[in-house]
């Protein structure tokens, strides 16, 4: 028998849902329960590879290639949970396939409705990824009382229904506001949601508090009281310093157990002490470097998301805590850029599409070049370093990228067309997971320690194969290669201390268990700078 969670949000979005999911899965494998997640968002982009990440946070992309919702990220640094391309479904994707049936004529002579034909699409969606683990935890995107979201929690109902009531738990998340001059949590909020979840006829069975502080015993009786939920289920989530401490902020109040019980699962002893060792960790560091990261979202910390929790993950083994300060490539001027980068013990440039910051990145790049100051280059960041050593190094004033210079007469980087015609096949972008062979004589091989690794990628252009005899001459080495499609994957400065760039996005694969080796490696160079 299968066991479902569903995790549902009320009252605001951005509660934190994803980590909500996150956490309850690491709960349940410190317990020794195989569990599989699911992400159901409502919105009808078919997938949110296109959308701004200043509306929806950074794209998160899968081994096989889906490109995300950010929380796919969060479900995959809890837990040892593998996600795939059946891990996000959208109300675009489901709309899109149940299209196309209809046009082939598989549901011929029926009149296709939301109730029962995209209900049953997103149930034959949720149970597609339960058969490997113990317990799924499906999280349903948006906040309770959207239109779009409706069909979703019908579904979520049926299931309910369909699996009986003891495989399946409702979650609701929800927020308190703090009201200052009553000094007191409001719960009229949460009320209103659970009634509003209630008239699509689901009782939430635990409800998760989101508030500045935690609930008094008061606050929980009074919510139970109104809601129907027990108040022994009635979870406290206040705002945390560091979210790995979520599993045991969970586990403190019987979360685990609780679940378990719902579910009819053995009790099983719990195992949570490496999440109280990186919490200890993180809370006692001391020293800290300062990063720069020069992108172009810099408003947006979700934009960065899997960046973000990378470099706190380079905290751990470095022991020493890392400040981030974002700096729109924008602002960056040839005057400027010495003084504004000067207080940093190392710089950053992450992924990124379309002209707007490039100047300020290359720049930036040129920047830690010259004052060899630890430079680690993502995506974008890679093609911005190469850009900036044909210009600077070789003397190609007009190297460029074809993305930003379709006209470039030194294309350093450029879309490759047979490597386009192999591997694209038809779509535009290089996507998911591809090998890489590491050059054992370079920095990057000391920080990985194997020969032969693979990582996640998201683009369109390459470093243009020509410029490589030069650029190598110059001292910028080609540590890294896909050698199927004859790729440059990584690139470094022999004489820096520190100057690696990587076309994929090692980020998507940290986790705060085994932190990313080049994070790592970034962050003990940034160390030794900031101890001179
Ligand atoms: N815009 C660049 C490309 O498409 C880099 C993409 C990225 O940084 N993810 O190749």
């Amino acid at each position: 028998m299968k066991n479902f969670i569903f995790i549902t949000g009320g009252v605001l979005s951005s509660l934190g849902k994803g980590l909500t999911a996150g956490s309850i899965g690491a709960l349940f494998e410190a317990s020794g329960y195989k569990v599989s997640f699911i992400k159901l968002d409502p919105y009808l982009n078919v997938d949110p590879g296109t959308m701004s990440p200043y509306e929806h946070g950074e794209v998160f992309v899968t081994n096989d290639g889906l490109e995300t919702d950010l929380d796919l990220g969060h479900y995959e640094r809890f837990t040892n949970a593998v996600l795939n391309k059946d891990s996000n479904v959208t109300a675009g994707k489901l709309y899109s396939r149940l299209l196309e049936k209809e046009r082939k004529g598989d549901l011929l002579g029926k009149t296709i409705q939301i109730v029962p034909h995209f209900t049953n699409a997103i149930k034959e969606a949720v149970y597609n990824v339960c058969h490997e683990s113990d317990v799924t935890i499906v999280e349903v995107g948006g906040t309770i009382g959207d239109i779009e979201g409706l069909p979703f929690i019908e579904a979520i109902r049926q299931i309910g229904l369909e699996k009986k009531k003891n495989n399946s738990v409702y979650v609701h998340l929800t927020y308190l506001p703090y009201l200052k001059m009553a000094d007191e949590l409001k719960t009229k909020p949460t009320q209103h949601s659970v009634k509003t979840l209630l008239s699509m006829g689901i009782q939430p069975d635990i409800l998760i508090c989101r508030a500045e502080k935690e609930l008094s015993e008061d606050i929980k009786k009074k919510i139970s009281l109104f809601t129907n939920v027990e108040e022994q289920f009635v979870i406290s989530a206040p705002d945390l310093n560091n979210i790995y401490s979520q599993p045991l902020v969970f586990a403190k109040q019987n979360l685990d157990k609780s679940l378990i019980n719902f579910l009819n699962l053995d009790s099983r002893k719990s195992d949570l002490t490496n999440w109280t060792q990186i919490t200890n960790t993180l809370a006692t560091l001391e020293n800290h470097v300062n990063i720069a990261m020069v992108g172009k979202y810099n408003e947006c910390k979700d934009a960065y998301k899997s960046i973000y929790e990378a470099l706190i993950h380079a905290q751990i083994p470095n022991n020493i805590k890392v400040n981030i300060s974002c700096i729109d490539g924008e602002d960056l001027t040839a005057e400027n850029v010495d003084s504004v980068l000067k207080s940093f013990d190392g710089i950053l440039v992450p992924g990124g599409f379309g002209n707007r910051a490039v100047e300020g990145k290359i720049l930036a790049a040129g920047y830690a070049r010259r004052n060899k100051i630890p430079y680690f280059g993502i995506c974008l960041g890679m093609q911005v370093a190469a850009i900036e050593f044909a210009r600077n190094v070789l003397n190609l004033p007009q190297a460029n990228s074809t993305e930003f210079d379709v006209n470039s007469i030194d294309p350093v980087i450029t879309i490759i067309e047979e490597q386009k015609n192999i591997t694209f096949k038809g779509a535009t972008m290089r996507l998911g997971k591809y090998d890489c062979k590491v050059d054992t004589n370079s920095k990057v091989f000391a920080a990985y320690k194997t020969d032969m690794i693979d990582e996640r990628h998201r683009h369109r252009y390459e470093l243009n194969p020509k410029y490589i005899p030069a650029l190598e001459q110059h001292g910028l080495h080609i540590s890294g290669k896909n050698n199927v499609d004859d790729l440059t994957e990584i690139i470094e400065i022999t004489d820096h201390p520190f100057f690696i760039a990587c076309q994929f996005h090692p980020e998507f694969k940290s986790k705060p268990f085994a932190a990313h080796p080049i994070f790592v490696e970034f962050i003990g160079a940034a160390k030794r700078l900031n101890l001179i």
